[in-house]
């Protein structure tokens, strides 16, 4: 049964799929064996219209997706293109080596261009192998030649089609993608001459929205300084009004902006040179020259110099040159004082509108910024664990800049150690080194620990003279490091590293914003140490570092409801000291400590994994066991009650010895809570302590019959 399945489920996918490629064939097949002659018939009615849906599903469906239509819908339409064509030329041209036969080669030509190449050899070999059919089944052409000499051309053409179409388009593309990717160059050249572009940015989302948020800046720098200087020349009867820009590196000034109604103007850099305008760039004061001739070289100008009168004025920002404003006039007439003035305020406009963008830009990576670090706040202030303030912290640490590696790493004060508490890499290089221990040395996470401050100095870290955690702990050699101090009230509690194999990773845009969350995640990481210690203090008892009875209660009830759950049994052993009262009185309160502790220590060595133990209170503490029954729990009774009696006590000035008795329930027979377990062992413990102490005494629901047993 299953093969049928199998086969008919593939014969439906199949039929889905290729059911435009076997209705062409079909079509095909009808024109060989004589469909497209003769009497019009509705057979033939039929067919045109089958072609006719199939051409225009096809075309729909390659318009709706494109370049991502599959290569198949390629194949039909040429496929079914060519099927048409053959069919009227059989039909109209009375064979296929009539006056209209090169009609084939349009088609030839159609498919090389659109479809991709695979589809356009399957197409052009169907084609042949249609006209070879047609000739052989319904022609009856047995001159073979004729058809050979067609299959040359047509497999010729298309190929010359493809070759000369693709690469020509391949040529547009590239011219057009330069010039685009020229005018990206200038723009964020521009930028960076304007003071708007940092040093790198974070990542590299954060580069392309910095880099969008610029040109959108230089356009508006452009529309304003362009405004100014139209106004400019319109207002002062100029030929041209420039604002040239000097390049980042101070060496070679640029047309920032222009207004001119002169077509020869030379948009290119060139070098500070000698003339008037390098220097008002050298004396930083305005300059205006008349009865120039047209052998005067205007660096802006292509050709001979088309003025009489110029003058510049230089662009300060503060005590910083920034570029020339240079006016011309085709009239000989020089510079009043008064246009000069206006020149000027022009250029103090123009400079002011570079400094808003400035600015602005300023603003919203700061919105940004703060943005983030809101976040990492957020995500860090709901972490409440240490694992979990780690995790935060790194996740954030990934929004404001791209690293490859991170590590959080804990000082401890006393030991003069540091702990790996967290590392995480992409390729695992550092992943094993958690819980590791390095003391103090001079690597940089104790330097940064030690002096508060991010080292390597400007993220570069080199391999061969750094220590990053200890010599014995290696480090990838990735060029970027940065360590930065976990500050809290000016202590460092311990470092955040994060390294990347991109160079300059870690640089001036992202390091402030780094040292900020840097201290978030120093007091999430303090709070959530704290929050561990305080439940640790409520759980635990100070002396013996066991339960204490507030969470011995807890444990008790969830076990208990597990074990009514399960029907298993459980015990429940209350352990005394006896006659302790007198090891205080004649040792003293510190020995009868000593005394608690040893005790506390020997029911951990003795309990399994899944018992608890706590100290009760006093010198009184409670084991509670899981499915253990009543002889199970007497023998765990018997060796904690052995144990004790061998070991002694040493002080400074006796060894001393004590006994226990011991009183044990079980689960359910004694009691089905824990109030009423609990006093039944107390009860069997009294038993214990009435029949003369150091033994054990399981309960017995009278008391007469409660069994002391001492060995
Ligand atoms: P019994 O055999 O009947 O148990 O006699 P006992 O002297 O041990 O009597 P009981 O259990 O009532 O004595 C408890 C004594 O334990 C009272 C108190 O002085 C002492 N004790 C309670 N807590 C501590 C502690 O934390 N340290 C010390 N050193 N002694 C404690
Ligand atoms: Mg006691
Ligand atoms: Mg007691």
């Amino acid at each position: 049964m299953e093969p049928l399945v199998r086969a008919s489920l593939t014969l439906r996918t199949l039929l889905r799929r290729a059911h435009g490629s076997l209705l062409a064939c079909g079509l095909a097949a009808f024109v060989v064996y004589g469909g497209a002659a003769g009497a019009p018939r509705v057979a033939q009615g039929i067919a045109v219209a089958v072609w006719a849906f199939l051409l225009a599903s096809r075309v729909a469906r390659k318009v709706r997706a494109s370049e991502d239509a599959p290569l198949l819908v390629d194949v039909e339409i040429g496929a079914l293109l060519s099927v048409a064509l053959e069919a009227i030329l059989v039909r109209y041209d009375g064979g296929l080596s009539g006056p209209y036969s090169p009609a084939l080669y349009v088609l030839v030509a159609l498919v090389a261009a659109f479809a991709r190449p695979a589809a356009g050899i399957v197409v052009v070999t169907f084609l042949l192998g249609l006209e070879a059919a047609l000739r052989l089944v319904t022609l009856d052409d047995a001159d073979m030649n004729g058809f050979a000499t067609h299959a040359c051309f047509v497999g010729a053409f298309g190929l010359l089609n493809l070759a000369l179409l693709r690469a020509e388009v391949a040529r547009i593309r590239a011219t057009a993608r330069a010039r685009v990717e020229a005018q990206l160059v200038r723009l964020k050249e521009d930028a960076r001459s304007y003071r708007l572009l940092g040093a790198g940015e974070a990542n590299d989302r954060d580069e392309v929205r910095s880099d969008r948020l610029a040109r959108a800046s230089v356009e508006e720098i452009h529309q304003s300084v362009h405004y100014a200087l139209d106004l400019l020349r319109r207002s002062l009867d100029l030929h041209t009004a420039v604002l040239l820009w000097l390049n980042d590196a101070g060496t070679h000034l640029r047309i920032s902006e222009l207004s001119s109604a002169s077509d020869e103007i030379h948009d290119a850099p060139f070098a500070l040179g000698d003339g008037v305008l390098g220097a008002v760039l050298m004396q930083r004061a305005p300059a205006s020259l008349r009865g120039l001739k047209p052998s005067y070289k205007v660096p802006y100008y292509a050709g001979p110099c088309p003025v009489r009168a110029l003058a510049a004025i230089p662009v300060l920002e503060g005590e910083t040159l920034r570029g020339v404003l240079a006016l011309d006039r085709v009239e000989d007439r020089p510079f009043s004082p008064h246009e000069e003035e206006i020149a000027a305020q022009a250029a103090r406009f123009c400079l002011r509108a570079i400094q808003n963008e400035r600015v602005f830009l300023q603003l919203e990576r700061a919105k940004v910024e703060q943005g983030k670090l809101y976040r990492a706040a957020q995500a860090l202030g709901a972490a409440l664990s240490e694992k979990d303030v780690v995790e935060a912290g790194v996740r954030a640490a990934r929004e404001i800049a791209s690293f490859d590696l991170a590590a959080v790493t804990v000082y401890e004060d006393a030991a003069r150690s540091h702990e790996v508490v967290a590392a995480r890499s992409a390729a695992g290089e550092i992943d094993d080194l958690v819980g590791v221990r390095f003391s103090h040395n001079a690597g940089l996470v104790s330097m940064v620990v030690q002096n508060r401050c991010p080292l390597p100095y400007r993220g570069e870290y080199e391999a061969g003279r750094q220590i990053v955690l200890s010599k014995r702990l290696p480090w990838p050699t990735h060029p970027s490091l940065l360590v930065l101090p976990l500050l809290m009230h000016e202590r460092a509690l311990g470092t955040l590293i994060l390294g990347a194999k991109r160079r300059h990773a870690f640089g001036d845009a992202v390091r402030p914003t780094l040292e900020v969350l840097a201290s978030h995640l120093a007091v999430s990481l303090s709070n959530a140490r704290m929050v561990a210690k305080l439940e640790t203090m409520a759980t635990t008892d100070g002396l013996t570092g066991l339960l204490n009875k507030r969470a011995m209660l807890d444990a008790a009830k969830q076990k208990i409801a597990a074990s009514a759950r399960f029907g298993r049994e459980l015990s429940v052993l209350v352990v005394d000291i006896d006659f302790f009262k007198k090891v205080n009185d004649t040792h003293g309160h510190d020995v009868g400590d000593l005394v608690i502790r040893g005790l506390g220590e020997l029911l951990k060595r003795q309990k399994r994994a899944t018992d608890v133990v706590a100290r009760f209170g006093g010198e009184e503490f409670v084991v509670l066991c899981e499915q253990t029954d009543e002889k199970g729990a007497m023998l765990l009774a018997e060796r904690i009650r052995e144990e004790l009696g061998k070991t002694s006590f040493r002080t400074t000035s006796a060894t001393l010895g004590v006994t226990c008795s011991i009183g044990v329930s079980t689960f359910p027979q004694a009691g089905a809570d824990w109030d009423t377990l609990f006093k039944a062992a107390d009860e069997a413990l009294y038993v214990s302590k009435r029949s003369g102490r150091d033994r054990c005494t399981a309960w017995r629901p009278q008391r007469k019959a409660a069994s002391g047993v001492r060995r």
